[in-house]
């Protein structure tokens, strides 16, 4: 189906600003859901970053908003965007602004982790759209500084995120701050019970877009593990980023303190690397950002709080020091590379007591990763540890991390929350 904006009823002012970005055909989310929501349907998106589903949700709100030209109200925000996380919000706002550049229409980003009396002043100025990750929201909601009852269309993008983070009551509390008239769009890469529930409270009559690919995995991504013992990963890590192919790397470590340590030790070898984590300030975490879309560094190591929802280009490998708690967490990791239809790579460090974890990757993405060893030599399958031995050691492992696993959860969504 080859399809063009126009013909989606996107107005001249917008496409002359997507001519300017570069789009020169809509995704399918984008040709499935921009008339509708044109229309002023409900909406309820299965789709992943990636997908383009951020123009897909944002050129008709801008649209309607700049259709009904109405001026936007000190406190009073026209439309509400809740993201996840800070950088993700950010995200949100820099391709609003980049759609909207052709209008009068105004928005602001709220989230933690800064002052908040720029945020506020903004709001005080009037803003059609706001994008707001939901502790800050409620903050100022709170203060009186925001009123959601003018908000006509409201967007919960990455929503399973928000769920996971425990931001379920924070995000409820708000949706019933807005107005029942409203529009309402929910976009999530999976679909769990507690994301139906949600869309069932928020969304009425919506269309369905559903873009999931039906493997988990991007297909161009070329996964390789690395047996390899934990003492051993920083020189093997050293020596993957030296291959040529390779132009910039993320390399995600599953804790903070991890990915401290490991940046400075790139550093000291004399390769230009930063870390980005929750314990950053929010302007040292978009310093490093930029750092790395700018090249100014070209290893970025990260914990899981930059692996959803960042849209960074030409990142050519995704390097897993660890692997996740969560075999979801890999697929989102591994996202970050083979972006808009590039190829990428992605290797995974794993030390034997992680085998647990890599087979319930496997297991999730319904496929085998290739083995190398510390020589980068490929492995044979046979030889790629399926021995009895293994498949105990793996039994007994995965034993203990299901005991563990509730414990583990609860610590996990309050650092996320802490992190965003
Ligand atoms: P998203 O899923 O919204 O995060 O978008 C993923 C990436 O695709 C971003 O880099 C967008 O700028 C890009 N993108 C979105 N829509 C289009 C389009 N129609 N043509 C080209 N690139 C696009």
């Amino acid at each position: 189906m080859t399809q063009t904006f126009a013909a989606l009823g996107v107005s001249s002012a917008f496409l002359s600003a997507l001519q300017d970005i570069g789009y020169q055909q809509p995704t399918p989310i984008q040709s499935k859901a921009v008339a509708k929501l044109l229309d002023g349907h409900d909406l309820m998106g299965v789709a992943q970053t990636g997908t383009g589903k951020t123009a897909a949700f944002a050129l008709p709100l801008l649209q309607r908003l700049d259709e009904a030209n109405e001026p936007a109200r000190p406190r009073q925000p026209k439309s509400l965007i809740l993201a996840p996380t800070r950088e993700l919000a950010l995200q949100i706002h820099t391709e609003l602004e980049n759609f909207a550049k052709n209008t009068s229409l105004r928005s602001a980003v709220i989230f933690g982790g800064v002052g908040q009396n720029p945020q506020v002043r903004q709001l005080q100025k009037g803003v059609d759209v706001l994008v707001a990750t939901p502790g800050r929201l409620l903050d100022l909601v709170g203060q009186g500084h925001v009123d959601l009852s003018m908000v006509c269309v409201l967007v919960l993008d990455e929503a399973d995120r928000l769920l996971d983070m425990g931001f379920i009551r924070d995000v409820k509390r708000i949706v019933q701050q807005t107005p029942k008239s409203r529009q309402s769009l929910l976009f999530s890469a999976t679909m769990s019970k507690g994301v139906s529930q949600l869309a069932r409270q928020m969304l009425r009559d919506p269309i369905r877009v559903d873009v999931s690919p039906k493997q988990p995995t991007v297909e161009k991504i070329d996964q390789r593990v690395i047996m390899v013992e934990t003492p051993d990963k920083l020189e093997m890590l050293r020596a993957l980023l030296h291959d040529e192919s390779l132009s910039r790397a993320i390399v995600f470590t599953r804790t903070k303190h991890g990915a401290n340590k490991v940046a400075k030790k790139l550093c000291a070898a004399g390769i230009s690397a930063d870390a980005i984590h929750g314990n950053k300030s929010q302007s040292a975490r978009q310093r490093a950002l930029a750092d790395f879309k700018k090249g100014r560094t070209w290893v970025l190591v990260a914990t899981d709080i930059a692996a959803r929802g960042l849209d960074i280009e030409g990142v050519s490998h995704v390097i897993n020091f660890e692997l996740p708690h969560e075999p979801e967490g890999y697929v989102h990791r591994i996202g970050r590379t083979g972006r808009a239809g590039a190829s990428g790579v992605a290797w995974s460090l794993v030390d034997p007591s992680e085998l647990s974890r890599l087979r319930a990757v496997e297991k999730l993405i319904r496929q085998a990763v290739a083995r190398f060893d510390t020589a980068l030599k490929k492995l044979d399958p046979e030889d790629t540890g399926r021995s009895k031995t293994e498949t105990a050691t793996s039994q007994a492992d995965d034993r203990r991390e299901g005991g563990s696993s509730r414990r583990r959860h609860g610590r996990q969504r309050r650092n996320q929350r802490r992190a965003a």
